[in-house]
């Protein structure tokens, strides 16, 4: 090495090194600034695959904390999944219900669904009004308000409304404006390809 190159090292490693320490201070600085503790509103939405296993990834966040989880699915239980296996199997401090239906193009019953629903959305009122779950999730809760299955304000209040300490998470396509703005955290994950458009079947232990 050139003792030109050796500099360029040095510089780069200097350059580095102020660029982490300013990054390092923007972030002690937010860390410093956020004082509030309570309970956080995740919506995982969008059109990208990664919502449902990004609530269960809290869920085992959760759980690793000893802490106590309630699940709903809406829509899904007529098929297997390796998550809901897990948890019947191995995770006493998660409760988990599902509506069991399937999709809606499965069953091609409104009133069977909407009342499917209607009870389903008892058990998850009941959990976000339960101060002994420190996580409840809400999964494809969206298709409900899209549908017309439930309404809007009765699933915001209760979010709303839900004890101080208790995080919530919702996901789903859609689910619209009034649901965003009461959540704290918003994704919208965006689909950029999907396996299933190039012919890939659904996977155990990846897409169910
Ligand atoms: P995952 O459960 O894998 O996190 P998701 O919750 O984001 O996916 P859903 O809309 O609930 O997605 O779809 C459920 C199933 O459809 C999963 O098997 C998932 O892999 C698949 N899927 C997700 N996104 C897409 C997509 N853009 N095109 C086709 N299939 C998708
Ligand atoms: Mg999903």
């Amino acid at each position: 090495m050139t003792i030109n190159q050796e500099d360029d090292v040095k510089n780069d490693q200097q350059l580095h090194k102020e660029k982490m320490q300013k990054q390092k201070e923007r972030v002690d600085a937010q860390i410093a600034k956020n004082s509030i503790e309570r309970g956080v509103a995740i919506l995982m939405t969008g059109n990208g695959k990664g919502k449902t296993s990004s609530a269960f990834g809290m869920v085992f966040r959760a759980l690793g904390y000893g802490q106590k989880v309630g699940i709903v699915q809406f829509i899904k239980g007529a098929q297997e999944s390796g998550e809901v296996n897990f948890i019947n199997d191995h995770c006493p401090n998660a409760d988990i219900f599902q509506m069991g239906t399937g999709f809606t193009w499965n069953t091609q019953d409104k009133a069977a669904d909407i009342h499917a629903s209607e009870e389903t959305w008892k058990v998850a009122a009941k959990m976000l009004a339960d101060a002994s779950y420190d996580l409840v999730v809400l999964d494809e809760l969206t298709y409900m308000i899209g549908y017309k299955y439930l309404d809007r304000s009765m699933i915001i209040d209760a979010i709303s409304q839900r004890p101080i300490e208790q995080s919530v998470v919702v996901t789903g396509r859609g689910g619209g404006r009034e649901l965003r703005e009461v959540m704290d955290t918003v994704s919208d994950v965006k689909n950029i390809k999907h396996g299933y458009k190039a012919g890939i079947k659904a996977r155990r232990g990846v897409d169910c």
